[in-house]
């Protein structure tokens, strides 16, 4: 079964886009997301660009606020200041990476944790680890939803996540424990990892190299989930991390490339907004 993060993620932009129509009645506007992108890449637009479909497509308010790459630290922290201090601000979101001369620590730690729509705060990292009410970074919240859309029970099963960065193994390893999963975290220097991963139940791979899971890698009936998103060397077309053709095959379950946790991570900020957006207005 091929599960589609377009299709989930498009159930849940619809709740929210109600929940939009219901809360600006209730509370006199509508939520307000902020998206700032410092330079040009390419890739970097594209994502910003997602973000500000989603968001008029839920009804938001959104503003993005592009600047030059050339732009100070100071500049862009002052920036961030101001909107921490607009009451019509609801969700602040700097889209990564950023230039080498901007600090992403400094930049991420100066947005409010309340309106702090990707999760990435080190409060709400925090607060994720203790266990205690946060917000969840939005990849790793699409991956729990979409194992649960395909109705993959998580609590006892064996989950091997492979990948341990700040955004998304961590906390992926950190949701499925919190699910009762027995995790293994995998990385680059994990030796067999074939071994490993063939013994998972349900396999996250997030490591950004393309098609680097291959069939043998997968226990019979395992649910795959791809995060990857990489550039096919010999197509040039997106694909994740799974060689999803081959793979797809052993798997019970498993996403595909674009059109799985992509789609998925863009609803997730929806749901966030709103959630800083309700924050914001019972103050
Ligand atoms: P990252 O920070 O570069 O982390 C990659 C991880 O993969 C690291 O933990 C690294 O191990 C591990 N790794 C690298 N080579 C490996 C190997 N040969 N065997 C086992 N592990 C290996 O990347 P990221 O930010 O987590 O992103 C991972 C992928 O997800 C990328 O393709 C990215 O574009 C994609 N992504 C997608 C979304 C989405 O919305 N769908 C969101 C975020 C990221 P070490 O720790 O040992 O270096």
């Amino acid at each position: 079964m091929i599960i589609s993060g377009t299709s989930l993620a498009a159930e849940i932009k619809k709740g929210v886009a109600a929940d939009v129509v219901k809360y600006k009645e209730q509370y006199g506007r509508e939520p307000h997301l902020v998206v700032i992108l410092v330079g040009e890449d390419p890739a970097s637009v594209s994502y910003v660009t997602g973000k500000a479909k989603d968001s008029e497509e839920v009804g938001f308010k959104n503003t993005t606020i592009r600047r030059p790459a050339e732009i100070t630290e100071e500049e862009i922290l002052n920036l961030i200041g101001e909107l921490n201090e607009d009451k019509g601000v609801d969700g602040i979101l700097v889209q990564l990476p950023l230039p080498k001369h901007i600090s992403e620590e400094k930049v991420i730690a100066a947005i409010s944790k309340e309106k702090d729509v990707d999760g990435f705060h080190p409060l709400n990292v925090a607060a994720l680890w203790q266990k205690q009410e946060c917000i969840l970074p939005c990849t790793p919240k699409g991956v729990i939803k979409l194992l649960d859309k395909a109705g993959v029970e998580i609590a006892g099963k064996k989950a091997v996540v492979i990948g341990r960065s700040n955004i998304v193994g961590l906390p992926v390893s950190k949701l499925l424990l919190d699910r009762n999963a027995t995790v293994t975290m995998c990385h680059s220097r994990t030796k067999n990892l074939a071994e490993v991963t063939r013994k998972a139940d349900i396999l996250v791979v997030a490591i950004g190299r393309p098609k680097f899971i291959t069939a043998d890698m997968v226990g019979e009936g395992a649910a795959v989930i791809d995060v990857g998103v990489n550039r096919d060397p010999e197509t040039g077309k997106l694909c994740g991390d799974v060689d999803f053709a081959a793979c797809q095959e052993k798997a019970s379950v498993i996403t595909p490339v674009p059109g799985g946790c992509g789609p998925m991570t863009r609803a997730c900020l929806m749901e966030n907004t709103i959630e800083c957006y309700l924050n914001q207005v019972a103050k």
